[in-house]
């Protein structure tokens, strides 16, 4: 039997109603605060990620999915969405119109990681970006969609936790005192620590396996070192997430695991332990050089990166329920072939009209129909046999009300529409005719 490949999964009908609410929701959101979507290839160029020799990252280091096409051309299965987007932004040449872009993307990415729950080798990420000037107030922007959408999704469990590595002068202060003060502690540090030392010392403070090491919890601080530039952005960040009543701790060692960051960095966890290392909903900052580094102008961004299957994980432990049940206004039930050659043409009319409606094909047993009618929770089932089909006429049973009638086929689509509309449909509330082709 062939099965699917190892990290991946299956999205089925059931799910997939959810992820499809989640999209629906994220769109709202984007729309509210003027995110514009782009959709960019799932494969680039392999520079397009593989930037320099000295990218220190698990993602650029070991977990992308690398080949070569039939022309010979190095690509890159895309790890992550920003590299892309700016791809994209100096490509197209989207500063040209605006200021201040601001877009969103959403779709699968993909690593070479160790599966387990919420890690996966292909998964879905919904991410935010903002190019133009090096304002704080986008840092602020950019954070408080994302508790937007926690909102609207009506989950608040998480905590935001959000640090800055400075400008570049700053960084480079801290970078000498981290590794004067590592080196002298390099024997108690994991082996990719070591590794980590020569190419990026920060990133040994985003150690996965020496995270509860006194010697990582004792390092200096980035706070004691940056310079005034830097701490004006942070503390403008700071002051604009409290005047919004955005709650959000500061943790100095936090980094982040790409090495493009600069200035402010921050994560949403979930407050569970549920997830395991896997509790980082949404993670992002600024990249101040990013879109300069890939050979546009000197325009500075910022970003987020929600990680959308950990997102469900989280939603779905607080039993928070995104989508109403899957329902049909109307399910045909046909006895014999003549009736169910008239039926699919019915259908059909009623589908026209925005009634949502589906029919059996099976040529099964009037019980067995009936299940099917139940299986799908249709609002109304519509019953056709030799009879009514002689008289022109059809059984109308309300499912909520038990109520039967029988009616002129030529007065059934009015019957409907009249009764969805006024009487409650489950998942709209009457409202599924505004769009009525008829
Ligand atoms: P982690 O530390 O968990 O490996 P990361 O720092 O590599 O995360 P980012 O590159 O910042 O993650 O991606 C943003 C978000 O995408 C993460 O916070 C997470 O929610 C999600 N994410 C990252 N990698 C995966 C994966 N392999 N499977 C599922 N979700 C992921
Ligand atoms: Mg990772």
């Amino acid at each position: 039997m062939l099965t699917k490949p190892k990290g991946t999964y299956d999205i089925l009908p059931n799910e997939a109603r959810i992820w499809a609410k989640l999209e629906t929701v994220i769109r709202k959101v984007c729309n509210l605060a003027n995110y514009e979507e782009i959709r960019t290839p799932i494969f680039e160029a392999y520079e397009t990620f593989h930037r320099n020799e000295d990218d220190s990252s698990d993602m650029v280091t070991k977990e992308t999915y690398d080949f070569l096409d039939r022309g010979d051309r190095k690509m890159t299965l895309r790890p992550e969405g920003t590299a892309g987007c700016v791809r994209a932004f100096i490509e197209n040449k989207l500063y040209v119109l605006n200021k201040v872009t601001k877009l969103f993307y959403l779709g699968p990415m993909f690593r070479y990681e160790r599966p387990q729950k919420g890690r996966y080798r292909q998964f879905m990420q919904f991410g935010l970006e903002a190019y133009g000037p090096k304002s704080p107030l986008l840092d602020v922007d950019i954070i408080s969609t994302a508790v937007m959408l926690l909102k609207a999704l009506g989950f608040m469990k998480v905590r935001v936790r959000i640090n800055t590595l400075g400008d570049k002068e700053s960084r480079n202060n801290y970078r000498n005192v981290l590794v004067d003060y590592f080196s002298k502690n390099i024997d108690l540090l994991c082996s990719d620590c070591k590794q980590r030392l020569e190419k990026n010392p920060l990133r040994i403070l985003d150690c996965k396996i020496d995270k509860e090491n006194v010697i990582l919890k004792n390092a200096p601080k980035i706070s004691d070192y940056l310079n005034d530039d830097s701490k004006t952005h942070f503390n403008k960040v700071l002051e604009e997430l409290d005047k919004i009543n955005i709650k959000y701790v500061v943790d100095p060692h936090l980094v982040r695991g790409l090495d493009y960051y600069s200035d402010t960095v921050f994560e949403i966890e979930y407050e569970s332990d549920v997830l395991g290392n896997q509790n980082v909903l949404c993670a992002g900052g600024r990249y101040n050089d990013l879109v300069k580094d890939l050979g546009g102008p000197d325009i500075p961004g910022v970003g987020l990166a929600f990680g959308m299957d950990r997102l469900l994980l989280a939603l779905a432990n607080e039993n928070i329920n995104i989508i109403k049940p899957k329902m049909l206004h109307a399910y045909l039930i046909t006895l014999g072939n003549d009736c169910s050659d008239y039926g699919l043409k019915l259908i059909y009319d009623l589908r026209l009209a925005g009634i949502t409606c589906d029919m059996s094909y099976t040529k099964a047993s009037l019980k067995a129909q009936f299940k099917e009618a139940d299986n799908n929770n249709s609002l109304f089932t519509l019953i056709l046999g030799e009879d009514e089909l002689n008289k022109q006429t059809i059984n109308v049973k309300n499912n909520q009300t038990k109520e039967q009638v029988t009616l002129n086929i030529s007065e059934l689509k009015g019957y409907l529409i009249k009764n969805l509309t006024q009487n409650s449909c489950h998942n709209c509330g009457g409202n599924c005719h505004e769009k009525s082709t008829n």
